[in-house]
C-alpha cells in the first residue's frame, strides 16, 4: 500500500485494507447468493443503522428478487470503543412491517462481540417471523463472545478497528468507497 493512502481522520491514522472493487465484487456475491436462497420467499431485510447505509444499498441492489427494505438503528460503540450494551435507539416497535411470518434478513455492518446481534435475535425471535438470518458486511471472528450463527458474512478480519463503507470513527469516514483499517505505526 503507498503511504499516501494513509488518511487522518480526527486524531487516528488509517490504512487502505479492501478496495471499493473487492467490496463491490463481495456484495454482489453475497446478493446472488441471498436471492437464490430466498427467491421465494419475499424477505424483509433489517438494516441496523447507521453504519449498514451502504452495505444495504449495494444488497439490496444485488438482489434480484422481490423484497422489502427496513431499517433499526441501534449504537453500542463510543469513537473506537464497545460499550457493552446495544443502546435501542430507532427499534422495533417503530417499523411499519408486521413481522409474524415474516423471512427477516439483518443487514448488519460489522460483527464484533456479537452483542448486538444477540440483543436483536432474542427481541425479532419473539415478534413469530418464519425465519431470521444475519448478513454482515465484516466480520472479527477473535471478537466474538455470543454463540450466534452468521449466514452471509462479507469478510472475516482482524480484531483491529476499521472504517469506510458505511463505518465510523467519531461519526468520520463513513463516505469512503473501501474499508480502512486503523494504522499499526499511530505517530
Ligand atoms: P458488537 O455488538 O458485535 O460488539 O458490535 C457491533 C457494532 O459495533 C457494529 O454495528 C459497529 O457499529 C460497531 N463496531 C464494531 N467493530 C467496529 C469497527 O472496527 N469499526 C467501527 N467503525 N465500528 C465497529
Amino acid at each position: 500500500m503507498k503511504s499516501s493512502n494513509r488518511l487522518l481522520i480526527q486524531d487516528k491514522y488509517f490504512v487502505p485494507y479492501l478496495s471499493e472493487q473487492q467490496m463491490q465484487q463481495r456484495v454482489q456475491e453475497l446478493g446472488q447468493q441471498i436471492a437464490t436462497d430466498y427467491a421465494d420467499k419475499k424477505p424483509l431485510l433489517l438494516c441496523i443503522l447507521n453504519g449498514s447505509f451502504v452495505f444495504a444499498a449495494d444488497l439490496a441492489r444485488s438482489m434480484d428478487i422481490v423484497c422489502q427494505v427496513s431499517f433499526l438503528k441501534y449504537s453500542s460503540y463510543v469513537k473506537d470503543k464497545s460499550s457493552n450494551t446495544a443502546k435501542d435507539l430507532l427499534g422495533i416497535q417503530g417499523l411499519n412491517e408486521d413481522l409474524i411470518n415474516r423471512h427477516l434478513i439483518i443487514v448488519e455492518d460489522i460483527v464484533d462481540t456479537g452483542n448486538t446481534m444477540n440483543q436483536l435475535l432474542k427481541e425479532l425471535s419473539s415478534h413469530k417471523p418464519a425465519s431470521i438470518e444475519i448478513a454482515t458486511c465484516l466480520f472479527k471472528p477473535s471478537a466474538l463472545k455470543f454463540n450466534i450463527s452468521l449466514k452471509y458474512i462479507g469478510f472475516s478480519i482482524p480484531n483491529d478497528f476499521v472504517i469506510g463503507y458505511g463505518l465510523d470513527y467519531d461519526d468520520y469516514g463513513r463516505h469512503l468507497s473501501g474499508i480502512y483499517i486503523a494504522d499499526e505505526n499511530q505517530n
